[in-house]
């Protein structure tokens, strides 16, 4: 096991946590690719309260562990995670967390609209898609998941269980782990005076275009 990368798992399971984006027993999963391979570390952990580095494994995108021991009931999940990593290259950071507000949306077979603006700027100008339930890691539940996004979304909702957040880094799908759960906290807060109403669809490129002007002007080193 590469020390560096159990330890950066560790530290995004950690940021999840903190962030307040998760259930209250903590259950979900956070996973790495190792740069330029088709490996990843994996939280095996049954919670990412308190993870101990000792129960992160390594395994191959085909699912075979490599190292560390993966209890089933955390195998169960792997492929979801798996086919992320399979379906993009650039993705570099998976993280499955059963975040209240979202769930309740999984829970209730509904889509969460574009109603905030974060959504927008963070590639989910249609909201975040909700993928029919198919029983946890089942071909079926992962039939369902690539079925229900497009390509560029990084988010899906899981009927029945949870969400889903996939991006190129930790960072970028930390953030929008919590800017999902916000969205979804917004839209059931508002149910009792009206219910959100979605950002006009050409106002929607904007929020887009004001974000990636920003994101260029980042990159930029004096
Ligand atoms: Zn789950």
């Amino acid at each position: 096991m590469d020390k560096d990368l159990v330890d950066q798992v560790i530290e995004v399971a950690q940021r999840v946590v903190a962030g307040g984006a998760i259930s209250a027993n903590g259950h979900g999963n956070v996973s790495l690719r190792v740069p330029g391979t088709d490996e990843i570390y994996f939280t095996a952990g049954p919670s990412l309260r308190n993870h101990k580095a000792s129960a992160v494994v390594r395994l191959r995108l085909d699912g075979t562990l490599l190292e560390g021991e993966l209890p089933p009931i955390q195998g169960a999940v792997v492929n979801m995670h798996t086919a992320m990593y399979e379906d993009n290259a650039e993705v570099g950071c998976v993280i499955h967390t059963h975040s209240p507000y979202a769930t309740a949306y999984a829970v209730a077979h509904r889509p969460i609209g574009c109603w905030v603006e974060a959504l927008a700027m963070f590639g989910l100008p249609t909201g975040v898609p909700i993928a029919s339930y198919g029983p946890r890691g089942s071909a079926q539940a992962i039939a369902n998941i690539r079925a229900a996004i497009t390509p560029g979304v990084p988010a899906v909702l899981l009927a029945n269980h949870g969400v889903l957040v996939f991006h190129r880094s930790a960072d970028l799908a930390i953030v929008v782990g919590g800017v999902v759960e916000e969205a979804a906290q917004a839209g059931i807060n508002s149910g009792s005076i009206g219910g959100p109403v979605e950002i006009p669809e050409e106002l929607r490129a904007a929020a887009i275009q004001r974000a990636m002007a920003f994101q260029v002007k980042g990159t930029q080193h004096a």
